[in-house]
């Protein structure tokens, strides 16, 4: 697969980190698309316009967002009733570009310029605290266009974001391995 042609798909997507495509963030959708495995369709944030400029891109028949993956709205942001919320820290591993502050037993709170919109911390939250507000109130293409502005950002926080799992991860196996080899083996009467 060519690198530099899922590069080029990934720039014309809107970096929510949503997975409705059903995959598991913007790049992933982007090689699916250059290695052909997916069409142009899945994409419901990025509407009619980043159908089309996917299916130029590549040579492929203009569609419309295939209703299955999702409807397109207008760009949003996430917003924490702090009054209600009971500090469970439920959402915060949720959150693809890490746009969630606040810790264990603390009211938890969304950075605005940082949140991508995509609904991922909605299903985690127990007490249903956290609402979706529109980006730009009334306004759908100074949404749009404030969101453009923001994506190359939330693109680069979600590699952190999955770099910071990878490495956890990481530690754990290791962490897990190591305990492994310090227990004896069981000893036969
Ligand atoms: S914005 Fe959501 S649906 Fe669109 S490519 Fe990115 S992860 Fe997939
Ligand atoms: S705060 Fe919620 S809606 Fe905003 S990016 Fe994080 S998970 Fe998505
Ligand atoms: S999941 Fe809901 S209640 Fe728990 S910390 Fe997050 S916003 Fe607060």
């Amino acid at each position: 697969m060519q690198s530099s042609l899922v590069t080029l798909i990934d720039a014309l997507l809107p970096q929510t980190q949503c997975r409705q495509c059903l995959y598991a963030d913007c790049r992933g959708y982007a090689e699916a698309l250059a290695s052909g495995e997916a069409d142009t369709d899945r994409c419901p944030p990025g509407g009619t316009t980043t159908a089309a400029a996917l299916a130029e891109l590549l040579g492929r028949p203009t569609k419309t967002v295939d209703p299955t993956y999702g409807v397109t709205k207008d760009p949003q942001v996430a917003w924490v009733d702090e009054g209600r919320c009971i500090g469970c820290a439920l959402c915060l591993p949720a959150c693809p570009v890490d746009a969630i502050v606040g810790a264990k037993k603390f009211v938890h709170t969304v950075i605005t310029a940082q949140c991508t919109g995509c609904e991922l911390c909605l299903p985690p939250c127990p007490v249903d605290c956290i609402e979706l507000r529109p980006l730009v109130e009334g306004d759908t293409s100074a949404g749009l266009a404030l969101r453009r502005t923001r994506a190359d950002d939330w693109r680069e926080r979600h590699e952190r974001h999955r770099n910071r799992l990878a490495q956890a991860a990481a530690s754990e196996r290791a962490a897990f391995d190591a305990a492994r080899r310090t227990v004896r083996p069981a000893t036969s009467e």
